[in-house]
């Protein structure tokens, strides 16, 4: 395949990849050529990330886009836990670099909230996207897309709840400040 989309999820646990890589080998995920179960491309977990499937393979993370888009997995529940800076780190030059080689712009870089009715991947991976996204060294998309997609309700909740963090962020800039 050729990947259109990025999509970011959540475990929801704080598991090791071999834990997921069993949990997906249960449920029946195809083994991918690198011999991994596990349905994303890239597992980021404690400052280390695993490669569990090459960029071009279908995975299994989100029924319609397992065909067309690349998956980042984050190993822990990021509707309550923050996303480290280390991982941070890590999965920024990631998602720069599967832009760069497949020409994927800033909007097709999504969480799976926007596409389904879930929290996955939790509000702090989706503020992180939210940031990354307006980074000034961001690839700008070549072209406008011309299929608008109607926010889901997952999404409108996800932005919220990515607004507040940033919200927060601010907040305690300005408290550090002593504004
Ligand atoms: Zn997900």
């Amino acid at each position: 395949m050729k990947p259109t989309h990025i999509f970011l999820h959540h475990v929801g646990y704080n598991h090791s990849v071999y834990t997921v890589n069993k949990g997906h080998k249960d449920k029946g995920y195809p083994k991918s050529s690198l011999g991994w179960y596990v349905g994303y491309h890239y597992y980021i977990r404690n400052g280390k990330l695993w490669k569990t499937r090459k960029e071009d393979e279908v995975g299994m993370h989100n029924r319609g886009y397992n065909e067309k888009a690349v998956a980042i997995g984050f190993d822990k529940n990021h509707e309550t836990t923050p996303l480290s800076n280390q991982d941070q780190k890590l999965a920024t030059p990631l998602m720069k670099g599967i832009q760069k080689r497949w020409n994927i712009p800033n909007e097709n870089i999504k969480g799976h909230c926007d596409t389904d009715n879930t929290v996955c991947p939790g509000k702090y991976v989706m503020s992180f996207l939210e940031e990354y996204k307006y980074s000034p060294v961001s690839i700008a998309p070549e072209k406008p897309t011309e299929n608008v997609i109607q926010p889901s309700k997952g999404r409108l909740t996800a932005i919220q709840r990515a607004i507040n963090v940033i919200r927060q962020k601010i907040k305690n800039l300005l408290k550090s400040l002593n504004l």
